[in-house]
């Protein structure tokens, strides 16, 4: 038996883990390759839909769906952070426990670094992520009136 474990499920690690998991549906049903899939978040997030939340395109349930409900048949689903990855002995530390692996694929995505440009952090809003996309929605319900350069 070979193991895949993938790292993050968000859009890059749900679409391979799913990818894979059709690629070899005969071999994970034989038992012969096991996928699993570690993600810290029960759900998983629509970026983009980030941007139509402050514009009330759409409401911040719109943004996500229950990432157990996003996976293809096989996948077994690890719902906690990976703390550690010890590259040479092959094993992923999740908060809960150990996960020997022979493939590892990290899609962990980025994180913003606000602090790299003055100001950036305390005089901006953003829609990069849920929370500050609420945030700037809020700012703008505030706005009285507008005027035209
Ligand atoms: C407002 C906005 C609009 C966008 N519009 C577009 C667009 O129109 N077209 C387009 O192609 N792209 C768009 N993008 C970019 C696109 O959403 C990202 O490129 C994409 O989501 C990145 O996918 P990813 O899997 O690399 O990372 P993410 O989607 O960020 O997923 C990373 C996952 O890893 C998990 N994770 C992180 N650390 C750990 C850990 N230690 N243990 C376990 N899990 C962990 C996180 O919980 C997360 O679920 C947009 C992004 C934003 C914010």
């Amino acid at each position: 038996m070979k193991t895949i474990a993938i790292v993050g499920g968000g859009s890059g690690g749900l679409g391979t883990a799913n990818r894979l998991a059709y690629k070899f549906t005969n071999e994970i049903k034989a038992g012969n390759i096991k996928i699993i899939l570690i993600e810290g978040s029960s759900k998983h997030y629509y970026e983009p839909g980030f941007l139509e939340i402050p514009f009330n395109l759409l409401t911040k349930k719109n943004t996500y769906r229950e990432e157990k409900n996003m996976l293809a048949k096989g996948i077994v689903l690890v719902n906690e952070n990976a703390v550690n990855i010890d590259l040479k002995n092959q094993i992923i530390q999740t908060t809960n426990q150990k996960i020997n692996y022979d493939y590892i694929i990290i899609a962990t995505g980025t994180s913003y670094d606000y602090d790299a440009v003055p100001g950036l952090k305390t005089g901006t809003e953003n829609f990069h992520a849920l929370e500050t996309s609420l945030k700037l929605k809020a700012t703008l319900n505030k706005f009285k009136k507008g005027f035209n350069c």
